[in-house]
């Protein structure tokens, strides 16, 4: 299970980047030269099965009766823990 934690950093121009993070270090924009700070955490939480971002172009419909939305990256419903289908293509 991955632990990775990723977060949102933004710039003063507010330009995004999404990465981990290692604590004390700097990251700098490197075309404007702004330092990024980090202003939020990306669900899933870590640590998580899945390793995409809780965004809606990364999830699909688990398909049980509970119709939960799930990272498209996971074989298994975290909700019902039911085997998903293969993503369609
Ligand atoms: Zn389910």
């Amino acid at each position: 299970m991955p632990d990775r934690q990723l977060y949102r950093l933004r710039s003063a121009s507010d330009r995004e980047l999404i990465r981990e993070v290692d604590p004390g270090a700097t990251y700098v924009d490197r075309e404007t030269g702004e330092e990024f700070q980090v202003v939020g955490r990306v669900l899933p939480l870590a640590p998580s099965p899945s390793q995409l971002p809780y965004s809606v172009a990364n999830l699909r419909l688990c398909g049980c009766s509970l119709e939960q939305l799930v990272q498209k990256d996971l074989n298994d419903c975290p909700h019902c823990a039911r085997r998903l289908p293969a993503v369609e293509r």
